[in-house]
């Protein structure tokens, strides 16, 4: 029974475009990738679909501190950080990250964990206990969907970016603590959650701000500090959530607070404390990559970054223009190229992948129904030459509209 119904429900998404597949990837995280079947001679590709945005995730510092940390430390962590698990060199990198985000969260402490999924469910499970409420903005990635549909709290959803409908519902609600939830850069959107207004919101009426900076962290400031150094913020406010597996390139994540919510964290957050603490050698990895990533090579980089999305924009622009589709209002690396149905999405990145490009047709529910897209992320590796062909090739796809 199982087994049928569950063929029924594969057979209905395939009738809908919506079956996922994965590929598989032969070579290093790069944008020219060897991509085929595990027994099948691999066919290069050209990818716009990681986030690895500043082209650290080969980068050979990071992956020589990998193996030197798997040296010093071993493969495993042996266990979860409050048995024996916790490493000096997760607590190097703590410290570390504290002292990144100290300008902008007074009194700063930092908790690396494995995932950022995992760190959204401990922030909202830990916090957003019963008698609490969060506001969340409505294009909320996954995890942090999860996050609330696990914690004990009201959930409220606000509509995407709409400081007044969340200031009403604010206004509208007395007593408990209430926890605004929002993702920093939407990560199918590219645009940024305005987040001054957000903070000028939560101390009118007493709230607090729990942002996720997956695609922020490394990319943007002058530092690389991420969304609060972009905008100039500062606030005891602030419960900053950033990813390491994105342009910090490695992997885990890590939560930026005032003291004593870190502490609140680590005593009762579960998916912290009943899980095994990733290996050190990845926190050591980690200590290379933050050394990176605030240098001059990190600031080269971001420049490189920021030049190929001016490019891109540029061309895509026009192209979307004569094809009908939406280029999404995005200054980041993500930049989505709305098309609408799922199979005209599907058709378009199977156009791109027969020229040898890859992008990833991202269709419901990850977005909603009629907003299928080409999600085209870009990287610090990438080349202008690279953009170029991309362009070039989407330019070969547009639909040829009538003539009016
Ligand atoms: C990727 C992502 C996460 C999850 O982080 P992982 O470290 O990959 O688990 C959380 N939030 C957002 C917005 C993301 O894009």
């Amino acid at each position: 029974m199982l087994l049928e119904q569950l063929t029924r429900a594969a057979a209905d998404r395939e009738a809908q475009a919506l079956t996922r597949r994965r590929r598989i990837a032969h070579t290093a995280c790069a944008p020219h990738q060897s991509v085929g079947a595990i027994d099948a001679r691999p066919v290069p590709l050209l990818t716009f679909s990681s986030n690895d945005y500043l082209g650290l995730a080969n980068h050979p510092a990071i992956a020589e501190a990998l193996a030197d940390g798997a040296r010093r430390y071993g493969a495993g962590s042996g266990a979860s950080h409050l048995v024996s698990g916790h490493s000096i060199a997760h607590a190097q990198l703590e410290q570390e990250l504290a002292r990144w985000l100290a300008p902008h969260i007074p009194q700063a402490q930092a908790l690396y964990f494995c995932t950022g999924y995992m760190a959204n469910l401990a922030v909202l499970t830990s916090l957003g206990t019963a008698g609490a409420t969060l506001f969340c903005e409505a294009l909320n990635h996954a995890s942090l969907i999860d996050g609330a549909r696990l914690a004990r709290a009201d959930v409220q959803r606000y509509p995407h970016g709409d400081l007044a409908a969340l200031d009403a519902q604010l206004a509208a609600h007395t007593g408990g603590l209430k926890l605004i939830v929002t993702d920093s850069v939407f990560s199918m959107d590219g645009d940024i959650a305005p987040l001054a207004g957000l903070l000028a919101l939560a101390e009118r009426h007493d709230a607090w701000i729990i942002v996720d900076d997956a695609h922020g962290f490394g990319a943007l400031g002058e530092n690389g500090r991420g969304v609060l150094e972009h905008l100039g913020l500062r606030s005891e406010r602030l419960i900053y959530i950033g990813t390491l597996g994105k342009a910090a390139g490695v992997a885990g994540a890590f939560v930026a607070a005032h003291a004593t919510i870190i502490e609140h964290l680590v005593n009762t957050a579960r998916p912290y404390i009943y899980t095994t603490a990733a290996p050190p050698a990845v926190a050591h990895a980690l200590l290379t990559s933050l050394t990176i990533i605030a240098g001059e090579e990190g600031r080269q980089r971001r420049a490189q970054l920021g030049g190929l999305i001016a490019t891109l924009r540029d061309g895509l622009g026009r192209l979307a223009a004569q094809a009908g589709w939406t280029l999404g209002e995005s200054d980041t690396a993500i930049q989505p190229l709305i098309v609408g149905d799922n199979a005209a999405a599907l058709a378009l990145s199977a156009a791109l992948e027969a020229e040898g490009i890859r992008v990833g047709a991202i269709r419901p529910p990850t977005v909603p129904a009629g907003t299928a897209r080409l999600r085209i992320t870009l990287s610090a590796s990438h080349t202008a030459q690279d953009v170029q062909r991309l362009l070039d090739a989407i330019a070969r796809a547009v639909p040829h509209r009538e003539a009016a």
